[in-house]
């Protein structure tokens, strides 16, 4: 096994200083499971050298899951804690932020019966929705990392050893979130500052359409009315900066939901509930998909398209230049906080409020009214590549390009 001391210090460093930003006085909660725990340790250092009044660490255990899930009656997954709704409303409320350092085993629920997962997680999810609003308001400041765990590895080098997958994966995560650079939080600072120059651009441009075109697309996208673009760090109630996701490499927005017509080709395979889809390409018309094909799994996609009226409607556009970190590692992360910002991409399903002006205070009548797009899925699908192009049009016909051989022009 390599020897990941250094590396896991500077990881620890960039999570404390950037993801969170931890503040004096502030208190830390950090969420991992027993892969997560190196460097778990490293940041419960580094928040407290920056000044945390307390950090709280919570540890999940891959094992403890399956157990609860094997052995728990069912009115067990119909029922959720109600103080631990109301512990992590209390922490929220007392200047508490939340690192989530996910390690996750793609397989690891693969032998309990998908039902009671599904209902496990939509217990959780309501119970915890008045918690979970202090984090989507930017009220409490959020993190997601990523470590690697054995399966995880494993899923991602089939051909290694557990050892050889391991090392192989934690260089690969290491080059995706900049780590290994000299200095990563500077890089850091640099990165965020040019997704805010785009970001910026695009929402005083406000932009009517986009124009992709790459080898097999040939795409209009019109943009929803009053669309917002986001990217890079978020800023908090207290106004300090935090980054949600590390890595994230993204700009995105808000399409219309009818105004999107032409042709569109995958350039990365689609790992979804665990089946993967590749060679495949839709067909819009006025918005709706109205043919499409797949070289591998088509039925993923058919059941994909049948979940609902909104799931044939796209719900998201996102800007990644093909020359980033993620997509220079060359592999499948086979894990979505990698491979969604992996390189230019659209999502079939729902629409994000914040991605539209003022968007959080907005009806689900009004988003639609101005073209956002309602569904129960969102699922992301790379389009990106060293060929894309994107041309930009105002109202008024004036071009201009923002992508050119796979990268910003600007
Ligand atoms: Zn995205
Ligand atoms: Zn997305």
């Amino acid at each position: 096994m390599m020897n990941y001391d250094k590396a896991i210090e500077k990881y620890a460093e960039l999570l404390v200083k950037v993801g969170i930003n931890v503040q004096p006085k502030e208190g830390l909660i950090v969420v991992s499971n027993q892969w997560g725990l190196p460097l778990a340790r490293e940041v419960i250092r580094k928040a407290y050298e920056a000044g945390a009044k307390h950090v709280e660490y919570m540890m999940g255990d891959d094992e403890m899951v399956i157990a609860r899930y094997q052995s728990a009656k069912d009115y067990v997954f119909e029922n959720f804690p109600e103080w631990k709704v109301e512990l992590m409303i209390k922490l929220y409320e007392d200047n508490y932020h939340h690192l989530f350092i996910i390690a996750p085993d793609p397989e690891l629920l693969k032998q309990i019966p998908s039902d009671k997962v599904a209902i496990d997680q939509k217990t959780a999810s309501a119970a915890m929705s008045p918690a979970t609003k202090f984090r989507m308001t930017g009220q409490t400041k959020w993190c997601i990392a990523a470590v690697p765990s054995e399966a995880w590895a494993k899923s991602v080098y089939p051909e290694r050893s557990t050892e050889e997958a391991i090392d192989g994966l934690w260089g690969k995560i290491l080059d995706a979130t900049r780590v290994s650079l000299d200095n990563p939080v500077e890089a850091w600072q640099e990165h965020d500052k040019m997704l805010k120059k785009y970001k910026n651009f695009l929402n005083e441009k406000q932009f009517d359409k986009l124009v992709l075109k790459a080898p097999g697309t040939e795409l209009e996208i019109g943009l929803a009315d009053e669309h917002f673009w986001m990217g890079g760090s978020k800023e908090s109630w207290a106004k300090d900066a935090f980054v949600a996701n590390i890595p994230t490499e993204e700009v995105f927005t808000t399409p219309h939901k009818f105004r999107v017509n032409g042709t569109v080709k995958s350039t990365k395979p689609l790992s979804h509930n665990g089946k993967i889809v590749d060679g495949f390409g839709f067909t819009f018309k006025e918005g709706k998909v109205v043919d499409y094909y797949a070289e591998k799994g088509k039925e993923v996609l058919d059941q994909l398209l049948a979940n609902d009226e909104g799931a044939s409607y796209l719900g998201e556009v996102a800007l990644v230049q093909d020359d980033s970190p993620i997509s220079n590692t060359g592999i499948l992360f086979n894990n979505t906080l990698f491979d969604e910002n992996a390189s230019v991409h659209l999502a079939l399903g729902r629409a994000y409020a914040y991605a539209m002006r003022n968007g959080s205070s907005l009806s689900q009548e009004e988003l639609e009214a101005r073209g956002a797009n309602f569904s129960l899925i969102h699922v992301d699908f790379m389009i990106g590549g060293p060929e894309m192009e994107i041309i930009a049009y105002s109202k008024d016909g004036e071009a201009t390009p923002l992508f050119e051989q796979g990268n910003w022009t600007f």
